[in-house]
């Protein structure tokens, strides 16, 4: 079992002319709960793209568990869950069962052919986020907040053993995205996810991420949050180009 989840090595991605990330190297090692921050348009989300297969750099290498991501065919082991609060209407009809369960489809088919263990898997991810108790509601009776614990729950229904996570509590208020960050540190912990979270509520990420990756085409800075929290601010702006 490889201690590093992710090796990035001189990684260049250009959309036509226009260069949105150039020399990246980063490594994530197993059991982090990395915070990736940057400015708009500093590639978060290309970096993020690149990791789950969508792109594929012009230079550069890819490690994912220790394989060259083109070779790379345990894509179950990585869970995403995106920007996605109130992302369904009220009425929309699906329940939460059905929309956790939607996370395993795509291994076990229709859901008919899900076995009583898929079953239990879809509740026992239900159960991880605290959601247990709306397991038969309609997901769009769900406020933003809920919703996005439920797409957490779709994303661990796989068993992921990395879950990269792209500025998920936007739309999402003050008391409902600690308890979001909550259930990450339990995930973190307890479940030994390894955790990339974009996000640019800077404050309350570092008060729950280990370690902090500062991207802007490249990489500025990448160490601790204790390290991060003692950059002068002159430091930290000159990383968003200030
Ligand atoms: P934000 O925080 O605003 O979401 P980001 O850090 O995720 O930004 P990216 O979306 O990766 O940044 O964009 C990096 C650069 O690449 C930006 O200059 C953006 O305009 C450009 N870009 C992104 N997607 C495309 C595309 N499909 N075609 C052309 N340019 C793109």
């Amino acid at each position: 079992m490889t201690d590093t989840i992710v090796e990035l090595k001189n990684i260049r991605y250009a959309y036509e002319d226009k260069i949105a990330l150039k020399d990246v190297n980063l490594s994530i090692p197993r059991g982090a709960f990395l915070g990736l921050v940057g400015p708009n348009g500093g590639g978060k989300t290309t970096l993020i793209k690149l990791l789950l297969g969508v792109l594929t750099p012009q230079h550069g290498s890819i490690e994912l568990f220790g394989t060259p991501a083109n070779k790379f065919k345990d894509w179950q082991k990585i869970g995403f869950v995106s920007q996605k609060a109130n992302a369904f209407n009220r009425g929309f009809p699906a329940t939460v069962k059905e929309v956790v369960a939607t996370g395993l489809t795509a291994q076990i088919g229709y859901l008919k052919f899900f076995t009583k263990k898929h079953r239990e898997k879809v509740k026992e991810a239900i159960e991880l986020v605290g959601m247990s108790e709306y397991i038969n509601q309609n997901i769009g009776d769900l406020s933003g907040g809920q919703q996005q614990r439920i797409f957490i729950a779709r994303a661990l229904v796989s068993e992921p053993e990395f879950l990269i996570l792209d500025e998920p509590t936007v739309g999402i208020d003050t008391e409902n995205v600690q308890k979001f960050y909550e259930l990450l540190g339990k995930l973190n912990h307890e479940k030994k996810i390894t955790l990339l979270l974009v996000s640019h509520d800077i404050g309350t990420m570092t008060s729950h991420a280990n370690g902090v990756a500062c991207l802007n085409k490249e990489i500025h800075f990448h160490g601790d949050t204790e390290a991060f929290h003692n950059l002068s601010e002159q430091r930290i702006s000159s990383f968003y180009g200030h």
